[in-house]
């Protein structure tokens, strides 16, 4: 029997052409591949200007410095995320301090973010957690109110819909991931998306050691024009094979919500019903792009989370625990930024699971995860 994994890319001969002919180009650095990706993707995610990076952690931490956070600032944040939410705003010297989510979503809302925001918060980052679209407009009051920076942390969300819209558009600055575990991929690879032109413009000279010139400009030229560095930058720039990868992935992604969203209905229309189990389903404003499809373990199913996930791994199917808590991780142990109480996200990275969901996973291998799941219920209790 097969192993089922919980993610697998959706990957092909397009995209490895792609790649050797960017190779045969002899231009593998950041240049015209990756110019042509920031411009496709900024297209498709209908906003004004699409700045390639290294992932979506330094995509983070460019889109906090160019929204103006600095050294001593609070960064509202979920700890219900991937740890380098939390991170980014630390490696400006910024606190992140922690706010609870809501539990039909896994995402902050206005009154979760309102209840932890401090007299020093500049900027929040908002998630779309596991690829479900985060309820944007109120947010966007809250800190409109108050003159807050709103970054949205969208590494799940390419694909996913705000009220008929890409997410990501109505947030300042907006980060993105092409990791494997999301939809689209670059092997590595992020995005920086805003309408602020300058926002945009100094993203790009940051993330090449803020050159004035980009080293792209200044090889592309026989006499090459003498750079200056106006402030200190980073290296997080995109190659040209990973660029050229993502228009391939690019023009694959509707096709992959399409074939996600069909497999999350299935499973929500077979284990409808199961007593103890919720699982993830879209909000009434928008459509997810079902990046991870979870389901919440509680009483009376038989099994807990842990009890569930064994349970799946002897059926052959690697099911993975739900998203991470940050603030009960080492790294944030005695962090002062963790101010209000989180139970939501607390029982929700306790209880959740993620049920394997890919574009290549076939109707008889989910066939398989539902029988485990359905089978776990059904033998336990009446053994009970
Ligand atoms: C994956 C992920 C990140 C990090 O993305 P990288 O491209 O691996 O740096 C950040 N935030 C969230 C919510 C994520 O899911």
């Amino acid at each position: 029997m097969d192993r089922i994994s919980v993610m697998k890319p959706w990957l092909g001969t397009a995209e490895s052409d792609a790649v050797a002919e960017v190779i045969a180009s002899g231009w593998v650095a950041q240049g015209p591949r990756t110019a042509a990706f920031e411009q496709a993707f900024a297209a498709h995610q209908q906003v004004g200007h699409a700045v390639a990076a290294s992932n979506c952690t330094t995509a983070l931490h460019l889109a906090l410095k160019v929204a103006g956070v600095q050294a001593g600032d609070d960064v509202v944040l979920p700890s219900f995320s991937f740890i380098a939410t939390a991170n980014a705003p630390t490696y400006l010297g910024a606190r992140p301090v922690f706010a609870d989510v809501e539990e039909t979503t896994g995402n902050v809302s206005a009154q979760t973010i309102e209840a932890a925001l401090t007299p020093k918060t500049t900027a929040i980052i908002a998630v779309d957690q596991g690829g479900m679209p985060l309820d944007l407009e109120p947010l966007r009051r809250l800190c409109d109110e108050r003159g807050l920076a709103l970054v949205e942390d969208a590494a799940c969300g390419a694909g996913s819909t705000y009220r008929g819209a890409p997410v990501g558009v109505g947030a300042d600055v907006s980060a993105w991931s092409f990791h494997p575990r999301k939809l689209l991929t670059t092997g590595e690879g992020g995005m920086l998306t805003t309408n602020n032109e300058q926002w945009a413009q100094r993203a790009r000279r940051l993330r090449e050691h803020a050159m004035d010139v980009s080293a792209a400009d200044r090889h592309g030229s026989t006499l090459a024009p003498q750079e200056s560095y106006g402030e200190i930058g980073y290296n997080f720039r995109m190659t040209d094979m990973q660029a050229a990868v993502g228009l391939v992935q690019l023009s694959k992604l509707e096709q992959m919500v399409v074939r996600r969203r069909e497999l999350a209905a299935r499973y929500q229309q077979e284990l409808a019903g199961v007593p103890g189990l919720r699982f993830v389903q879209d909000p009434e404003y928008g459509t997810s792009n079902y990046q991870s499809f979870w389901i919440e373990v509680s009483r009376p199913f038989p099994l807990d989370r842990e009890g569930l996930l064994a349970k799946l791994a002897e059926d052959g199917i690697s099911a993975r625990r739900g998203i991470m808590a940050s603030h009960l991780q080492p790294a944030y142990a005695g962090h002062s930024g963790y101010t209000v109480a989180l139970p939501v996200t607390e029982r929700l990275t306790a209880n959740t699971l993620i049920l394997p969901l890919y574009h290549d996973l076939r109707e008889e291998e989910q066939d398989r995860v539902i029988s485990s799941v359905l089978s776990a219920s059904a033998l336990t209790t009446a053994g009970a």
